[in-house]
């Protein structure tokens, strides 16, 4: 790329951290093209996500301007006991999302010809002034840079750093969205609008509220995303959550309607023995609920000459920071500002590389400290 030129990105992952890399560089007047191996939407499995101030400046940053506001406030934080006793409560208003609401208000700032779908990425050769990426379906793309926004098991990553992969942290998460509207009233007027949690030994159950499925904050039109934290064991226990409804065992996560009934079954009765009122009547009135695998990930490096590693790609925090959304979306405000600072491309991807790969150790070292605590796993 010459001295002062734009350049193009090609982005694999269409996930928020692809939306996000490829909406900052396009409003810094760079061309992206995004690349989902899912062929069909990824609405399906969004759940709740606290809103961090990164989202809303990556948003500003790409003059992007929301249908609705992006969250739903809540004011207090309410600690209960197992018996629906307040132990206590602090007022600390913050903003909730969800994954759907983000997604959706960032993919309507690419353009869909540049958002391909059913692209899943294989390879790259990388040369003197860019880099190409090869598809499964035998496509080659030219690029200025290579972007691997591809999540947890990301394929970029794996061709750069074979060696390394997530590890399990010990414990799981069981999730589920019910709708405002579905809630028995004394659960309801207990919760709502509030963050409330369940912490006993080993075990942490939280709630909030999130946007509805169509995104509306509107009263009467949101829904409450609860968490549950619980151990399972490496080996056997896990392998037995994390085995679907078919009998095919997922790498990390079951998503909504594929749990296996036996599983299902036994959260439902963890519910009734082990949970507050209203945190039992969530459960009840969850129709799909779904797990996912708490893994740590840390990247030893971000940038490999031309292709870079962001969001989950690079680090999984754990999810206590609330925080790989609002990473995700700093890594591509910080990338795009990093580059339109300097007309020298390769100053600018080193300089971003070591920001941005001490802001994420620090982050992951905090929620793996954190975690470990509140689950009572011993730290090594
Ligand atoms: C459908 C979905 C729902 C989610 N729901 C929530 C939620 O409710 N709450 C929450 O906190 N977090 C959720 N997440 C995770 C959240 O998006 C991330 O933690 C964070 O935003 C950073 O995401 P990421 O884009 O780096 O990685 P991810 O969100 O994991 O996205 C990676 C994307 O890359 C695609 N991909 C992977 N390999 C290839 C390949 N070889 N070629 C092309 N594309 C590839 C995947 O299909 C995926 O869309 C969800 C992720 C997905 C995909």
């Amino acid at each position: 790329m010459d001295a002062g030129k734009r350049g193009c990105a090609l982005i694999i992952g269409g996930s928020l951290g692809g939306l996000f890399a490829g909406s900052a560089l396009q409003a810094i007047g760079w061309d992206v093209e995004i690349f989902e191996r899912s062929p069909a939407t990824l609405e399906s499995r969004g759940g709740g996500i606290v809103l961090q101030g990164d989202v809303v400046r990556a948003m500003r940053f790409a003059q992007i301007v929301a249908a609705h506001p992006l969250g739903v406030r809540s004011k207090d934080r309410l600690f209960l006991d197992p018996q629906g006793n307040e132990l206590s409560r602090q007022y600390m208003p913050q903003t909730q999302t969800s994954w759907n609401t983000l997604y959706n208000t960032l993919k309507q700032a690419i353009p869909e010809e540049h958002y391909h779908r059913g692209a899943k990425f294989i390879g790259f050769d990388e040369h003197a002034n860019g880099v190409t990426a090869r598809f499964e379906d035998g496509r080659l793309v030219e690029g200025d840079i290579l972007i691997g926004a591809d999540g947890g098991g990301s394929t970029v990553r794996g061709l750069l750093l074979p060696d390394l992969s997530p590890s399990y942290s010990g414990y799981v998460v069981w999730r589920g969205l019910v709708d405002e509207s579905k809630l028995p009233k004394a659960a309801r007027d207990q919760i709502y609008e509030h963050f409330v949690f369940q912490h006993d030994f080993e075990s942490m159950m939280l709630e909030y509220m999130v946007p509805g499925v169509d995104g509306s904050v509107q009263s009467g039109h949101r829904r409450f995303n609860w968490l549950w934290y619980l151990k399972a064991s490496f080996g056997t226990e896990l392998d037995a959550v994390l085995t679907d409804r078919f009998g095919v065992r997922r790498s990390h996560s079951v998503p909504p309607g594929a749990v296996a009934p036996l599983q299902e079954a036994w959260i439902r009765q963890m519910s009734e023995e082990r949970l507050n009122p209203a945190f039992r009547a969530l459960v009840d009135s969850t129709d799909d609920i779904f797990v996912q695998a708490i893994m740590d990930f840390q990247v030893p490096q971000m940038r490999f000459g031309r292709v870079l590693l962001l969001g989950d790609a690079a680090f999984i925090p754990r999810p206590h920071t609330a925080g790989s959304t609002a990473k995700a979306a700093a890594n591509a405000v910080s990338l795009a500002q990093t580059i339109a600072s300097t007309p020298d491309l390769e100053h600018a991807l080193r300089q971003w590389e070591q920001q941005q790969l001490a802001e994420g150790m620090h982050m992951t070292d905090w929620g793996i400290g954190m975690g470990n605590q509140i689950m009572n796993i011993a730290q090594h």
